[in-house]
């Protein structure tokens, strides 16, 4: 019997008694411990508690799954990560990296003249507001494959229209905007409103809720893939709105424009998350981010 196990596991092992090894079944007595005192942020094969009977674990003479290298139940194949939910909903699972939880914006930086510089925009009693005029934002860590959590208001006073109203927008790998727009009472083209992937797609349907309401963004994107100057793999953005599925990993043509159409270039791999300045003061709070990757241990989705 094979079993992978990650090296804090290992660490783990060595401090358990392995009772017994038989019929593909592990017994482990923890000693004294019989539970984990935290849930390891990667654990490809936790080993089972107490007794497992044959074929709990898994099979060895099960037909292949096609298109796969396991075997349908297969015994050696690695358990999924593991990862502690947030403690409420949208709060940040044990392996997201938080870009802002209330307090500062120490994540952030924005640019001047081409350089970093410290954040202009004003932070208040947990949440933090564009600043109006003074440039974009973006992440000091750059992202490709993500899933990103984000909550944010439009301004409750209300000014402006179409375009000029309550608008911002998350631009991952700072060229593909999912658009941030205050759409109370407000119309503007279909693939400019809030949850467009602007000038691309509107949403599939519009899920708001009026100025000065907090809002969700669920984002799930795939950044694209280059060889050399060649696209081999287009984005991708799947994006609930306030819970409701406003895109369903839909194809992004090419990077955000405005009145031109999109054409892909290469690029890197990950970029930097961008929080835009259309000079309207969006609120934000609660942002989180995760890597993605693929299943059974790839590195890359
Ligand atoms: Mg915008």
């Amino acid at each position: 019997m094979h079993i992978e196990y990650d090296a804090r596991w290992r660490a783990r092992l060595q401090g358990a008694g392995l009772m017994a090894l038989f019929c593909g079944t592990v017994v482990l007595a923890l000693e004294g411990q019989t539970q984990p005192a935290q849930a390891p942020q990667t654990s490809p094969a936790a080993p089972a508690q107490g007794t497992a009977k044959p074929g709990e674990l898994g099979y060895t003479d099960t037909p292949p799954i096609p298109g796969q290298k396991w075997r349908v139940h297969d015994v050696d194949r690695p358990q999924a990560p593991l990862v502690t939910p947030g403690a409420s909903p949208g709060a940040p699972p044990s392996d997201a990296i938080v870009l802002f939880d209330g307090k500062d914006l120490s994540k952030w930086v924005q640019r001047q003249e081409g350089q970093p510089v410290e954040p202009k925009w004003p932070v208040r009693e947990g949440y933090f507001e564009t600043g109006a005029k003074t440039g974009s934002m973006m992440t000091r860590e750059s992202f490709g494959d993500v899933q990103l959590h984000v909550e944010w208001a439009a301004p409750p006073q209300v000014s402006g229209s179409s375009q000029g109203r309550g608008n911002s927008g998350i631009i991952l790998m700072g060229m593909y905007e999912v658009q941030v727009l205050d759409m109370h009472n407000n119309l503007t083209y279909a693939d400019g409103g809030a949850a467009s992937l602007y000038g691309q797609w509107p949403p599939l349907v519009r899920a708001p809720r009026p100025p000065g309401e907090w809002q969700t963004y669920d984002i799930v994107f795939e950044a694209p893939r280059f060889e050399g100057d060649k696209l081999v793999k287009p984005a991708f953005m799947t994006v609930f709105w306030n819970g409701v599925l406003a895109h369903n990993r839909k194809e992004l043509i090419g990077p955000t424009l405005h009145r031109q159409a999109p054409k892909y270039n290469a690029h890197e791999a990950e970029l930097p998350l961008t929080l835009q300045d259309h000079s309207n003061p969006v609120r934000y709070r609660n942002i989180w981010v995760r890597r993605l990757a693929g299943y059974d241990g790839a590195p890359r989705l």
